[in-house]
Protein backbone atom coordinates (compact mmCIF):
# COMPACT_ATOMS: atom_id res chain seq x y z
CA UNK A 1 0.00 0.00 0.00
CA UNK A 2 0.85 3.32 -1.02
CA UNK A 3 1.06 5.76 1.85
CA UNK A 4 -1.42 7.70 -0.73
CA UNK A 5 -3.96 4.61 -0.50
CA UNK A 6 -3.39 4.51 2.92
CA UNK A 7 -4.34 8.43 3.68
CA UNK A 8 -7.00 7.60 1.53
CA UNK A 9 -7.97 4.78 3.54
CA UNK A 10 -7.74 6.76 6.52
CA UNK A 11 -9.70 9.54 4.76
CA UNK A 12 -12.56 7.20 3.63
CA UNK A 13 -13.01 5.23 6.76
CA UNK A 14 -13.31 8.80 8.79
CA UNK A 15 -14.82 10.25 6.16
CA UNK A 16 -17.59 13.58 7.45
CA UNK A 17 -16.02 12.21 10.75
CA UNK A 18 -18.24 12.56 13.88
CA UNK A 19 -20.36 9.53 14.85
CA UNK A 20 -22.46 7.17 12.60
CA UNK A 21 -26.07 7.42 13.91
CA UNK A 22 -27.44 5.21 16.55
CA UNK A 23 -30.43 3.07 16.30
CA UNK A 24 -32.46 2.36 18.39
CA UNK A 25 -35.47 -0.58 18.54
CA UNK A 26 -39.15 1.01 19.68
CA UNK A 27 -40.19 -0.79 23.25
CA UNK A 28 -43.33 -1.81 21.47
CA UNK A 29 -41.12 -3.48 18.88
CA UNK A 30 -39.20 -5.68 21.32
CA UNK A 31 -42.10 -6.49 23.75
CA UNK A 32 -43.57 -7.89 20.45
CA UNK A 33 -40.80 -10.25 19.64
CA UNK A 34 -40.01 -11.09 22.83
CA UNK A 35 -40.49 -14.70 21.89
CA UNK A 36 -38.95 -14.35 18.26
CA UNK A 37 -35.54 -16.41 18.58
CA UNK A 38 -33.00 -14.83 16.35
CA UNK A 39 -29.69 -16.61 15.65
CA UNK A 40 -26.62 -14.39 14.78
CA UNK A 41 -23.62 -15.87 12.88
CA UNK A 42 -20.30 -14.40 14.11
CA UNK A 43 -19.22 -13.07 16.75
CA UNK A 44 -16.88 -9.45 15.52
CA UNK A 45 -17.81 -6.12 16.55
CA UNK A 46 -21.14 -6.81 13.51
CA UNK A 47 -22.32 -9.59 15.83
CA UNK A 48 -21.73 -8.96 19.41
CA UNK A 49 -23.14 -5.51 18.85
CA UNK A 50 -26.27 -7.23 17.70
CA UNK A 51 -26.51 -9.33 20.44
CA UNK A 52 -25.98 -6.58 23.03
CA UNK A 53 -28.84 -4.43 21.49
CA UNK A 54 -30.99 -7.65 21.09
CA UNK A 55 -30.20 -9.19 25.02
CA UNK A 56 -31.34 -4.60 25.69
CA UNK A 57 -34.87 -5.39 23.90
CA UNK A 58 -35.44 -8.47 25.91
CA UNK A 59 -35.50 -10.31 22.48
CA UNK A 60 -34.28 -13.83 22.72
CA UNK A 61 -30.77 -14.42 20.71
CA UNK A 62 -27.85 -17.28 20.13
CA UNK A 63 -24.60 -15.53 18.72
CA UNK A 64 -22.59 -18.61 16.89
CA UNK A 65 -19.16 -18.04 16.26
CA UNK A 66 -17.03 -20.39 14.44
CA UNK A 67 -13.31 -19.72 15.96
CA UNK A 68 -12.34 -20.17 19.88
CA UNK A 69 -12.70 -17.03 20.10
CA UNK A 70 -14.81 -13.44 19.65
CA UNK A 71 -14.00 -10.28 18.44
CA UNK A 72 -13.34 -11.44 14.75
CA UNK A 73 -10.44 -8.76 13.50
CA UNK A 74 -10.90 -6.93 16.61
CA UNK A 75 -7.82 -9.04 18.23
CA UNK A 76 -5.09 -7.81 21.01
CA UNK A 77 -1.81 -9.93 21.68
CA UNK A 78 -0.43 -9.42 25.50
CA UNK A 79 2.78 -10.19 26.36
CA UNK A 80 4.95 -9.24 23.32
CA UNK A 81 6.03 -5.97 24.16
CA UNK A 82 5.18 -3.22 27.50
CA UNK A 83 1.62 -2.47 26.38
CA UNK A 84 -1.17 -4.67 24.88
CA UNK A 85 -1.12 -4.63 20.54
CA UNK A 86 -4.24 -4.02 18.11
CA UNK A 87 -3.14 -6.97 15.74
CA UNK A 88 -6.49 -5.78 13.99
CA UNK A 89 -8.58 -2.92 13.94
CA UNK A 90 -6.46 -0.35 15.65
CA UNK A 91 -7.24 3.13 14.90
CA UNK A 92 -10.02 4.63 15.93
CA UNK A 93 -11.59 6.92 13.13
CA UNK A 94 -13.07 9.83 13.93
CA UNK A 95 -11.82 12.57 15.90
CA UNK A 96 -14.79 12.30 18.42
CA UNK A 97 -13.75 8.88 20.27
CA UNK A 98 -15.48 9.46 23.09
CA UNK A 99 -18.72 10.26 21.35
CA UNK A 100 -18.50 7.59 19.43
CA UNK A 101 -17.48 4.96 22.60
CA UNK A 102 -20.96 6.55 24.09
CA UNK A 103 -22.92 5.99 20.55
CA UNK A 104 -21.60 2.46 20.65
CA UNK A 105 -22.67 1.72 23.83
CA UNK A 106 -25.62 3.48 24.57
CA UNK A 107 -26.20 3.66 28.84
CA UNK A 108 -26.06 6.75 30.24
CA UNK A 109 -25.09 5.40 32.99
CA UNK A 110 -21.47 4.22 31.53
CA UNK A 111 -18.66 6.32 31.66
CA UNK A 112 -14.97 5.64 29.71
CA UNK A 113 -12.43 6.13 31.50
CA UNK A 114 -9.60 4.59 28.90
CA UNK A 115 -7.25 7.04 27.75
CA UNK A 116 -6.71 7.92 23.70
CA UNK A 117 -4.10 9.11 22.24
CA UNK A 118 -4.13 11.76 18.82
CA UNK A 119 -2.32 10.09 16.01
CA UNK A 120 -0.66 12.63 13.90
CA UNK A 121 3.44 11.20 14.06
CA UNK A 122 6.19 12.42 12.09
CA UNK A 123 6.11 10.38 8.76
CA UNK A 124 8.32 10.08 6.03
CA UNK A 125 8.19 7.88 2.66
CA UNK A 126 11.33 6.35 1.30
CA UNK A 127 12.19 6.99 -2.71
CA UNK A 128 15.10 6.05 -4.49
CA UNK A 129 17.56 5.76 -1.48
CA UNK A 130 16.17 9.33 0.09
CA UNK A 131 13.75 9.71 2.99
CA UNK A 132 11.53 12.38 2.49
CA UNK A 133 9.16 13.82 5.39
CA UNK A 134 5.56 14.23 4.19
CA UNK A 135 3.55 17.35 5.20
CA UNK A 136 1.60 17.21 8.29
CA UNK A 137 -1.87 15.59 7.81
CA UNK A 138 -4.81 17.80 8.34
CA UNK A 139 -6.99 15.04 9.98
CA UNK A 140 -6.76 13.74 13.27
CA UNK A 141 -7.19 10.25 14.23
CA UNK A 142 -7.22 8.47 17.70
CA UNK A 143 -5.88 4.99 19.28
CA UNK A 144 -6.39 3.60 22.79
CA UNK A 145 -3.46 4.58 24.73
CA UNK A 146 -2.71 1.40 27.55
CA UNK A 147 -5.69 -1.13 26.31
CA UNK A 148 -7.01 -2.10 23.00
CA UNK A 149 -10.44 -2.56 20.50
CA UNK A 150 -10.50 -5.56 21.96
CA UNK A 151 -10.53 -4.60 25.17
CA UNK A 152 -13.14 -2.01 24.52
CA UNK A 153 -15.40 -4.61 23.49
CA UNK A 154 -14.64 -6.83 25.93
CA UNK A 155 -15.48 -4.60 28.85
CA UNK A 156 -18.48 -2.67 27.76
CA UNK A 157 -20.31 -5.12 24.78
CA UNK A 158 -19.52 -8.83 25.98
CA UNK A 159 -20.53 -8.77 29.65
CA UNK A 160 -24.24 -8.23 29.01
CA UNK A 161 -24.20 -11.04 26.60
CA UNK A 162 -21.18 -13.69 27.13
CA UNK A 163 -23.39 -16.60 28.16
CA UNK A 164 -25.32 -16.53 24.59
CA UNK A 165 -22.07 -16.78 22.56
CA UNK A 166 -21.16 -20.13 21.87
CA UNK A 167 -17.60 -20.66 20.27
CA UNK A 168 -16.28 -23.25 17.81
CA UNK A 169 -19.36 -23.68 16.36
CA UNK A 170 -18.70 -22.68 12.29
CA UNK A 171 -22.19 -22.39 10.64
CA UNK A 172 -22.03 -24.40 7.63
CA UNK A 173 -25.86 -24.50 6.09
CA UNK A 174 -28.96 -22.07 6.46
CA UNK A 175 -31.81 -23.49 5.29
CA UNK A 176 -34.73 -20.78 5.24
CA UNK A 177 -36.44 -23.07 2.82
CA UNK A 178 -39.33 -23.80 5.80
CA UNK A 179 -41.46 -21.43 8.17
CA UNK A 180 -38.42 -21.20 10.13
CA UNK A 181 -34.66 -21.48 9.40
CA UNK A 182 -32.44 -24.29 10.57
CA UNK A 183 -29.02 -23.63 10.99
CA UNK A 184 -26.58 -25.82 10.77
CA UNK A 185 -23.06 -25.75 12.51
CA UNK A 186 -19.80 -28.20 11.06
CA UNK A 187 -20.42 -30.60 14.10
CA UNK A 188 -24.38 -30.94 12.94
CA UNK A 189 -25.70 -28.91 15.88
CA UNK A 190 -29.19 -27.11 14.53
CA UNK A 191 -30.63 -24.02 15.50
CA UNK A 192 -34.07 -23.38 14.71
CA UNK A 193 -34.51 -19.48 13.89
CA UNK A 194 -36.92 -16.95 13.56
CA UNK A 195 -34.43 -14.97 11.76
CA UNK A 196 -30.55 -14.94 11.12
CA UNK A 197 -28.52 -12.21 10.90
CA UNK A 198 -24.74 -13.03 9.13
CA UNK A 199 -22.31 -11.08 9.67
CA UNK A 200 -19.38 -12.97 8.26
CA UNK A 201 -16.73 -11.82 6.22
CA UNK A 202 -16.85 -11.32 2.67
CA UNK A 203 -14.23 -13.44 2.34
CA UNK A 204 -16.06 -16.32 3.98
CA UNK A 205 -19.48 -15.70 1.33
CA UNK A 206 -17.12 -15.40 -1.53
CA UNK A 207 -15.58 -18.88 -0.77
CA UNK A 208 -19.28 -20.14 -0.58
CA UNK A 209 -18.38 -21.45 2.85
CA UNK A 210 -21.99 -21.32 4.10
CA UNK A 211 -24.09 -23.49 2.24
CA UNK A 212 -27.49 -21.38 1.67
CA UNK A 213 -30.85 -23.58 1.09
CA UNK A 214 -32.49 -22.51 -1.59
CA UNK A 215 -29.17 -20.92 -2.99
CA UNK A 216 -28.48 -17.09 -2.69
CA UNK A 217 -30.29 -15.33 -6.03
CA UNK A 218 -27.76 -14.89 -8.45
CA UNK A 219 -28.01 -10.83 -8.33
CA UNK A 220 -26.78 -11.14 -4.70
CA UNK A 221 -23.71 -13.80 -5.25
CA UNK A 222 -22.79 -11.70 -8.03
CA UNK A 223 -22.80 -8.64 -5.93
CA UNK A 224 -20.67 -10.70 -3.25
CA UNK A 225 -18.28 -11.96 -5.77
CA UNK A 226 -17.77 -8.24 -7.09
CA UNK A 227 -16.99 -6.98 -3.79
CA UNK A 228 -14.18 -5.71 -3.56
CA UNK A 229 -11.99 -7.50 -0.53
CA UNK A 230 -8.32 -7.75 -0.81
CA UNK A 231 -5.82 -9.54 1.15
CA UNK A 232 -4.19 -8.00 4.29
CA UNK A 233 -1.64 -8.16 6.91
CA UNK A 234 0.32 -7.02 9.74
CA UNK A 235 3.64 -7.55 11.33
CA UNK A 236 4.83 -6.52 14.61
CA UNK A 237 8.23 -6.46 15.33
CA UNK A 238 10.34 -6.15 18.46
CA UNK A 239 13.73 -4.23 18.17
CA UNK A 240 16.72 -3.59 21.12
CA UNK A 241 16.96 -0.11 19.56
CA UNK A 242 14.63 2.70 18.11
CA UNK A 243 16.17 3.27 14.78
CA UNK A 244 13.16 4.01 12.75
CA UNK A 245 11.01 7.52 12.73
CA UNK A 246 7.11 7.07 13.60
CA UNK A 247 6.24 6.67 10.16
CA UNK A 248 7.69 5.75 7.31
CA UNK A 249 6.22 4.17 3.45
CA UNK A 250 8.39 1.84 2.26
CA UNK A 251 7.63 0.99 -1.35
CA UNK A 252 3.51 -0.34 -0.75
CA UNK A 253 4.60 -1.07 2.98
CA UNK A 254 3.52 1.25 5.67
CA UNK A 255 5.61 1.11 8.80
CA UNK A 256 4.95 2.90 12.52
CA UNK A 257 6.07 2.73 15.61
CA UNK A 258 3.33 1.16 17.54
CA UNK A 259 4.21 2.57 20.37
CA UNK A 260 3.99 6.02 19.51
CA UNK A 261 2.21 7.89 22.38
CA UNK A 262 1.45 4.58 24.55
CA UNK A 263 2.66 3.92 27.50
CA UNK A 264 5.54 1.89 26.58
CA UNK A 265 9.55 1.16 26.91
CA UNK A 266 9.81 -1.44 23.98
CA UNK A 267 10.75 -0.58 20.87
CA UNK A 268 7.79 -2.22 18.59
CA UNK A 269 7.63 -1.34 14.67
CA UNK A 270 4.46 -2.41 12.83
CA UNK A 271 4.18 -3.50 9.17
CA UNK A 272 0.69 -2.89 7.83
CA UNK A 273 -0.26 -3.65 4.05
CA UNK A 274 -3.79 -4.06 3.16
CA UNK A 275 -4.67 -4.43 -0.93
CA UNK A 276 -3.70 -6.28 -3.54
CA UNK A 277 -0.29 -4.92 -3.57
CA UNK A 278 -0.22 -6.82 0.24
CA UNK A 279 0.35 -10.25 -1.83
CA UNK A 280 4.05 -9.88 -1.89
CA UNK A 281 3.73 -10.78 1.99
CA UNK A 282 0.46 -12.39 2.22
CA UNK A 283 0.68 -14.88 -0.44
CA UNK A 284 4.48 -16.18 0.83
CA UNK A 285 4.55 -19.33 1.82
CA UNK A 286 4.99 -19.66 6.10
CA UNK A 287 5.46 -16.59 8.51
CA UNK A 288 9.14 -17.12 8.44
CA UNK A 289 9.46 -16.49 4.55
CA UNK A 290 7.03 -13.19 5.67
CA UNK A 291 9.43 -11.74 8.40
CA UNK A 292 12.93 -12.38 5.87
CA UNK A 293 10.90 -10.12 3.24
CA UNK A 294 9.96 -7.61 5.75
CA UNK A 295 13.22 -7.71 7.65
CA UNK A 296 15.26 -7.44 4.36
CA UNK A 297 12.44 -4.69 3.06
CA UNK A 298 13.62 -3.03 6.66
CA UNK A 299 17.64 -3.56 6.29
CA UNK A 300 17.21 -2.27 2.57
CA UNK A 301 16.41 1.26 4.01
CA UNK A 302 17.68 1.33 7.50
CA UNK A 303 21.46 -0.36 6.65
CA UNK A 304 21.05 -3.51 8.32
CA UNK A 305 20.14 -2.32 11.69
CA UNK A 306 16.90 -4.65 11.45
CA UNK A 307 18.46 -7.83 11.43
CA UNK A 308 21.03 -6.47 14.07
CA UNK A 309 18.08 -5.23 16.18
CA UNK A 310 15.98 -7.84 15.82
CA UNK A 311 14.50 -9.23 19.14
CA UNK A 312 10.52 -11.08 18.06
CA UNK A 313 7.67 -10.69 15.89
CA UNK A 314 4.07 -10.99 15.36
CA UNK A 315 3.06 -11.59 11.61
CA UNK A 316 -0.82 -11.55 11.24
CA UNK A 317 -2.00 -13.00 7.90
CA UNK A 318 -5.23 -11.58 7.87
CA UNK A 319 -5.55 -13.87 4.25
CA UNK A 320 -5.14 -16.99 5.78
CA UNK A 321 -7.19 -16.65 8.81
CA UNK A 322 -9.79 -19.70 7.63
CA UNK A 323 -12.90 -17.18 8.27
CA UNK A 324 -11.32 -14.30 8.06
CA UNK A 325 -9.68 -14.70 4.35
CA UNK A 326 -9.10 -11.03 3.72
CA UNK A 327 -8.39 -7.78 5.11
CA UNK A 328 -11.76 -5.33 4.80
CA UNK A 329 -13.71 -4.43 1.82
CA UNK A 330 -12.54 -2.03 -0.30
CA UNK A 331 -16.10 -1.26 -2.00
CA UNK A 332 -17.05 2.26 -3.14
CA UNK A 333 -20.59 0.89 -4.94
CA UNK A 334 -23.69 1.69 -3.07
CA UNK A 335 -25.30 -0.86 -5.67
CA UNK A 336 -22.69 -3.54 -4.32
CA UNK A 337 -23.85 -3.70 -1.12
CA UNK A 338 -27.87 -3.08 -1.37
CA UNK A 339 -27.89 -5.98 -3.19
CA UNK A 340 -26.20 -7.83 -0.33
CA UNK A 341 -27.71 -6.43 2.35
CA UNK A 342 -31.12 -7.94 0.78
CA UNK A 343 -32.80 -10.14 3.39
CA UNK A 344 -33.84 -13.81 2.17
CA UNK A 345 -37.38 -13.95 2.04
CA UNK A 346 -37.36 -11.53 5.21
CA UNK A 347 -35.62 -14.32 7.10
CA UNK A 348 -32.08 -14.26 6.98
CA UNK A 349 -30.39 -10.62 6.57
CA UNK A 350 -26.83 -9.93 6.28
CA UNK A 351 -24.89 -7.01 8.52
CA UNK A 352 -21.03 -6.65 8.69
CA UNK A 353 -18.19 -4.16 8.08
CA UNK A 354 -18.75 -4.51 4.19
CA UNK A 355 -21.97 -3.49 4.25
CA UNK A 356 -21.82 -0.06 6.66
CA UNK A 357 -23.16 2.44 3.29
CA UNK A 358 -21.29 5.20 5.09
CA UNK A 359 -18.33 3.65 7.51
CA UNK A 360 -17.20 0.88 5.83
CA UNK A 361 -14.41 -1.08 6.88
CA UNK A 362 -13.78 0.22 10.66
CA UNK A 363 -15.13 -1.68 13.62
CA UNK A 364 -17.68 1.23 14.48
CA UNK A 365 -18.96 0.66 10.90
CA UNK A 366 -19.27 -3.17 11.53
CA UNK A 367 -21.13 -3.00 14.85
CA UNK A 368 -23.88 0.72 13.43
CA UNK A 369 -24.43 -1.79 10.25
CA UNK A 370 -26.03 -5.00 12.29
CA UNK A 371 -28.04 -2.22 14.79
CA UNK A 372 -28.98 -0.98 11.22
CA UNK A 373 -29.89 -4.06 9.80
CA UNK A 374 -31.77 -5.11 13.11
CA UNK A 375 -34.14 -2.51 13.16
CA UNK A 376 -35.18 -3.57 9.53
CA UNK A 377 -35.50 -7.14 11.08
CA UNK A 378 -37.42 -5.83 13.75
CA UNK A 379 -39.50 -3.26 12.01
C1 LIG B 1 -5.31 -5.50 9.07
C2 LIG B 1 -6.57 -4.79 9.46
C3 LIG B 1 -6.49 -3.53 10.02
C4 LIG B 1 -7.65 -2.85 10.38
N1 LIG B 1 -7.54 -1.62 10.97
C5 LIG B 1 -8.65 -1.01 11.43
C6 LIG B 1 -8.53 0.16 12.21
O1 LIG B 1 -7.42 0.63 12.46
N2 LIG B 1 -9.67 0.72 12.67
C7 LIG B 1 -10.92 0.21 12.41
O2 LIG B 1 -11.94 0.77 12.86
N3 LIG B 1 -11.05 -0.92 11.67
C8 LIG B 1 -9.95 -1.54 11.18
N4 LIG B 1 -10.06 -2.71 10.50
C9 LIG B 1 -11.40 -3.18 10.14
C10 LIG B 1 -12.14 -3.81 11.31
O3 LIG B 1 -11.30 -4.75 11.94
C11 LIG B 1 -13.38 -4.51 10.76
O4 LIG B 1 -14.13 -3.59 9.98
C12 LIG B 1 -14.32 -5.05 11.85
O5 LIG B 1 -13.60 -5.54 12.95
C13 LIG B 1 -15.17 -6.12 11.20
O6 LIG B 1 -16.17 -6.57 12.08
P1 LIG B 1 -17.25 -7.62 11.55
O7 LIG B 1 -18.05 -8.02 12.72
O8 LIG B 1 -17.93 -7.09 10.36
O9 LIG B 1 -16.39 -8.85 11.01
P2 LIG B 1 -15.37 -9.79 11.80
O10 LIG B 1 -14.67 -9.04 12.86
O11 LIG B 1 -14.53 -10.45 10.76
O12 LIG B 1 -16.31 -10.85 12.51
C14 LIG B 1 -16.91 -11.90 11.81
C15 LIG B 1 -16.90 -13.13 12.69
O13 LIG B 1 -17.57 -14.18 11.99
C16 LIG B 1 -16.91 -15.40 12.30
N5 LIG B 1 -17.26 -16.37 11.26
C17 LIG B 1 -16.81 -16.47 9.98
N6 LIG B 1 -17.39 -17.50 9.35
C18 LIG B 1 -18.24 -18.08 10.23
C19 LIG B 1 -19.12 -19.18 10.16
N7 LIG B 1 -19.25 -19.90 9.06
N8 LIG B 1 -19.84 -19.49 11.25
C20 LIG B 1 -19.75 -18.78 12.40
N9 LIG B 1 -18.91 -17.71 12.51
C21 LIG B 1 -18.17 -17.36 11.44
C22 LIG B 1 -15.44 -15.02 12.30
O14 LIG B 1 -14.66 -15.96 12.97
C23 LIG B 1 -15.50 -13.66 13.01
O15 LIG B 1 -15.35 -13.79 14.39
C24 LIG B 1 -8.92 -3.44 10.16
C25 LIG B 1 -9.00 -4.72 9.64
C26 LIG B 1 -7.84 -5.39 9.29
C27 LIG B 1 -7.94 -6.78 8.72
Amino acid sequence: MTRAEFLKYLTMTSAGVAVSPLIKLSPSIAATRAETEVVIVGAGAAGLMAGYELQKQGISYRILEATNRYGGRVRKAEGFADFPIDIGAEWIHTDVPYELFADMVDDDDVSFDEAVVPYDPEEFFWEAGKMTKEPAESYIEYKFKNTTWFDFLDKYIVPDIRSNILLNSPVTKIDYSGETTIVTTKSGETYEADQVLVTVPMGVLKANMIDFVPALPTKKAKAIKANPYPPGLKVFIKFTNRFYPDAVAVNDSYYYDAAYRKDANSNVLALFIVGEEARVFTDLPNEAAIMKAVLAELDSVFEGKATENYVNHIVQNWSTEPYVRGSYSHNESHKIRKRILEPLDGKVFFAGEALNQDFYSTVDGAGFSALSVLEEMMG
